[in-house]
C-alpha cells in the first residue's frame, strides 16, 4: 500500500525532472578516480574530481591505509566518546591541528557532517547567522539545524554584510552573530574575501566559520585559504574536508583547545556515529605529511590550471570570476548544458553538467576540475573536445 503512495507521488516528479534536463544520471566508475577514468568500458579524461592532487590513488596512502587495517582492522567499532578512541584518530587530530596551526582539531566522518555538527553544537535559537548565499548546502542545513536566525548575506557582497552585520547588533536580539562563508565557492572558484571579513568581524565582534573544502591543499600553498591570508589566528572555525585535496574521507574543525572540547561533546555526529575507518584515518595522516613536505603537487596543479582556464577563455568560454583551478564553463540554460556534457563525454571528457537546483537557474555550467596527475596532453585533448563541441551546438 504504502509503495503504491509513493509511486504515485514520486513517479510523475522524476519523469518531470527528467523532462526538464535536471535529473543527474550517476556513471559507474569501473576502477579508480584518476586523471583517467573508465566509464561503459570506455577510457576518459576525468575533468570531474575533486582529487585536485592526485592522492586519492596515491600508492603510498594506498599502504598507509593498507597497515593501518592490519593494525587496527577495518572498522573503528563504534562511537568514540561509548567504546574509546583509536590512537590513529587522535593522530589524525593532531596532525590537521599542526597542519592548520590551531591549539586542536577535531574530525568527523565527512565535510558534510561536520558542517551539521559543528554548527548545531555553537549556534543555539538565541543566535543569527550571516550566511554568503552561495555557501555550500551543509553549511545551509548546519545552520537550520541549529535553530539559529539565519540571515543571507549577498554573495560576496562587503557592503550587505556590512550592513547585516550592523542591524543584526544594533536590533540586540542575539546572544552570538556568526559570520559563515565557503574559503573558496565550490561552483564559481571564487575566494572569499576573508581580510575585509576579518575586519568587519571585529567591529562587530562576529564569530567567523570558514569552510575550506576547496582552498585546503590547493590555496597557501596547499595550507588553505586562511592560511594563504596569514589570517590563522583570526578565524574561529576553520573548517575542511578530507576528501577533496587529502584525497579520503573525512571533515574536520580546526581552532582553540576549548572549541573542540565542546565540540567534542556537543557536536551530533561526533556523538552519535562511528568514526571514519582506521585506514582512511592513516591516509589522511600520509597525505597531509605529503602535503606539508613539499609544494610540488599543488604547484603542478596550479600550473594545468592556469594552462586550461587560458586555453577555454581563448577558444571563446566564459570560464566566470574563477580564481582557483575550479574552472566552470558557463552555458546558461539547463537542456543545452545537459547536451553540452553528454557530447563531450561521447568525445572522451567526462565534465559533467552542472545545473537548477545546484547552481542558479539560466546559469548552467560544465565544471573542469584540473588536477595535479594531468598531463600537457591530457589538457591539449581537453581543449580540442571544447573547440569541437563549443562549435557544433554554437555556443561559441
Ligand atoms: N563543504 C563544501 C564547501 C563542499 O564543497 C563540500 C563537498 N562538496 C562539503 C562541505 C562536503 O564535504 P564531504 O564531501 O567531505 O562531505
Amino acid at each position: 500500500m504504502s509503495g503504491k503512495v509513493l509511486e504515485n507521488i514520486l513517479t510523475p516528479q522524476l519523469e518531470e525532472l527528467r523532462e526538464k534536463g535536471l535529473y543527474n544520471i550517476i556513471d559507474t566508475l569501473e576502477g579508480p578516480n584518476g586523471p583517467v577514468v573508465k566509464i561503459g568500458g570506455k577510457e576518459v579524461i576525468n575533468m570531474s574530481s575533486n582529487n585536485y592532487l592526485g592522492l586519492a590513488n596515491d600508492e603510498r596512502l594506498v599502504q598507509a591505509a593498507i597497515d593501518a587495517t592490519k593494525q587496527y582492522g577495518v572498522g573503528a567499532g563504534a562511537v568514540r566518546t561509548i567504546n574509546g578512541t583509536m590512537t590513529i584518530h587522535e593522530e589524525l587530530e593532531k596532525k590537521i591541528a599542526e597542519f592548520k596551526h590551531t591549539e586542536a582539531a577535531i574530525a568527523f566522518q565527512s565535510g558534510f557532517n561536520c558542517n551539521m555538527g559543528a554548527i548545531s553544537a555553537v549556534m543555539t535559537k538565541k543566535d543569527a547567522i550571516l550566511s554568503d548565499e552561495l555557501n555550500h548546502a551543509s553549511i545551509i542545513d548546519g545552520c537550520r539545524l541549529s535553530g539559529a536566525k539565519i540571515i543571507r548575506v549577498k554573495h560576496q557582497d562587503m557592503d550587505d554584510l556590512w550592513r547585516a552585520a550592523k542591524e543584526a547588533v544594533e536590533s540586540g536580539a542575539y546572544e552570538k552573530i556568526m559570520y559563515i562563508t565557503d574559503g573558496v565557492f565550490s561552483m564559481d572558484g571564487d575566494v572569499a574575501k576573508l581580510p575585509e571579513i576579518v575586519e568587519i568581524a571585529e567591529t562587530f565582534g562576529l564569530l567567523t566559520y570558514v569552510d575550506d573544502a576547496h582552498g585546503s591543499g590547493v590555496m597557501g600553498n596547499g595550507a588553505g585559504t586562511v592560511k594563504h591570508f596569514g589570517l590563522s589566528d583570526k578565524i574561529d572555525f576553520q573548517i575542511g574536508t578530507l576528501s577533496k585535496a587529502i584525497g579520503v574521507v573525512g571533515g574536520y574543525v580546526a581552532g582553540t583547545r576549548q572549541l573542540i572540547d565542546w565540540l567534542k561533546v556537543r557536536a551530533r555526529p561526533f556523538l552519535f556515529s562511528t568514526a571514519m575507518t582506521p585506514g582512511s584515518a592513516a591516509a589522511c595522516i600520509k597525505a597531509i605529511d605529503i602535503l606539508m613536505d613539499s609544494t610540488e603537487r599543488v604547484d603542478r596543479l596550479w600550473e594545468n590550471a592556469r594552462y586550461l582556464k587560458e586555453g577555454l577563455k581563448k577558444i571563446g568560454f566564459n570560464t566566470g570570476q574563477s580564481e582557483t583551478p575550479i574552472t566552470p564553463c558557463i552555458i546558461g540554460e539547463e537542456t543545452v548544458t545537459q547536451e553540452f556534457s553528454r557530447r563531450l563525454i561521447e568525445e572522451g571528457v567526462y565534465a559533467k553538467a552542472i545545473t537548477y537546483p545546484t547552481v542558479p537557474k539560466g546559469t548552467g555550467r560544465v565544471r573542469n576540475m584540473p588536477t595535479a596527475g594531468h598531463t600537457k596532453e591530457m589538457l591539449d585533448q581537453v581543449l580540442a573536445v571544447y573547440q569541437k563541441v563549443g562549435e557544433a551546438l554554437s555556443v561559441i
